[in-house]
């Protein structure tokens, strides 16, 4: 099947960038978020970050305004119905997801397919709580979006061939590469990333190194262009939590419990960049370790 309309929903750092991608590359794009001051401030970042494009000469002003000028939004969930693809990408908790889906149901064209950008839910489950299982699937895109190449998709249990490469045709309009990932927690690289995060703040729990040795330590050591605590404050802290809870729950094995030091960052609502405190505070002119 054309898609040619895409819903997206949550327009938090990753809702933001898909919409960014899928304008630019033709499509026309309808964003919803329950918070009025998110969905604003999307759309103001997403002409700053085309703008940024435009002065890199990396598009023409023109390709910046026909991306603007596809994009629309609403404050109205069950808008979205009529689209043809919806990607939702809502913050990670299960009863979040579940709520849209069940909300947008009832409003979908029957040949509307469902996605979920989320980094470790089940795909089985969240599609078993819609009338089209077969047609839902996980479309994993990688933050920054416009810059990072991989999308992961992720078939559920009763996803069908035609909902696998309708979204493949996508991902391939977007001049990004697909990996195709099993619905297991956490698909593929969440699955080797997130462990590898949780690990780095063991490491700073038990004193091991500081918040600066650790990541100087990978970055120099390993070849990582970022370091493990940079890289989760990018992340979002509250994203590495739920993604390890998930692991944790899922496949039932001690190694995934989550570092008690990530929980507390989380109680304390520091969660890395979008709230300016994680492990580093960036609230000054450079980032400073909190430990
Ligand atoms: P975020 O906190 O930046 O944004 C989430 C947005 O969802 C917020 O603006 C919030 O207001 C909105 N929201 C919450 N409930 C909603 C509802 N009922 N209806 C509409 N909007 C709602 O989070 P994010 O980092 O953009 O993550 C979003 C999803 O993308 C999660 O599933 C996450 O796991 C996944 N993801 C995140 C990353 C990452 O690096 N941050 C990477 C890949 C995938």
């Amino acid at each position: 099947m054309q898609i040619q309309s895409v819903g997206v929903v949550g327009a938090g750092q990753m809702g933001n960038g898909i919409a960014h991608v899928l304008a630019l590359a033709g499509y026309d794009v309808l964003l919803t978020d329950i918070s009025d001051d998110a969905l604003k401030a999307a759309v103001e970042l997403i002409d700053r970050n085309l703008e940024r494009q435009v002065s890199r000469e990396k598009i023409s002003a023109e390709d910046k305004d026909a991306a603007m000028a596809r994009i629309r939004k609403t404050p109205t969930l069950t808008d979205l119905g009529k689209c043809d693809l919806i990607i939702e990408a809502a913050t990670e908790r299960e009863t979040v997801k579940q709520a849209i889906f069940e909300d947008l149901v009832p409003h979908l064209q029957p040949h509307t397919i469902l996605t979920s950008n989320t980094s470790s839910i089940s795909i089985t489950r969240l599609a078993s709580r819609t009338d089209r299982p077969e047609k839902f699937m996980g479309f994993h895109f990688m933050n920054p979006v416009p810059v990072m190449q991989l999308v992961e998709l992720i078939r559920g249990i009763a996803t069908d061939e035609p909902t696998y490469k309708a979204c493949l045709a996508v991902v391939e309009k977007l001049g990004k590469t697909a990996a195709s990932a099993e619905d297991f927690p956490a698909f593929i690289v969440n699955r080797i990333l997130m462990p590898m995060i949780n690990e780095a703040v063991y490491t700073l729990y038990e004193g091991v190194g500081s918040v600066k040795s650790i990541d100087e330590s990978l970055k120099l050591g390993a070849n990582h262009p970022m370091g493990p605590l940079e890289l989760a404050d990018f992340i979002g802290l509250d994203t590495c939590l739920a993604i390890m809870n998930v692991l944790h729950d899922g496949l039932a094995d001690t190694k995934y419990r989550p570092c008690p030091l990530l929980t507390k960052y989380v109680e304390a609502g520091w969660l890395g960049r979008k709230t300016q405190r994680g492990f580093y505070d960036y609230r000054g002119e450079t980032p400073v370790p909190t430990r």
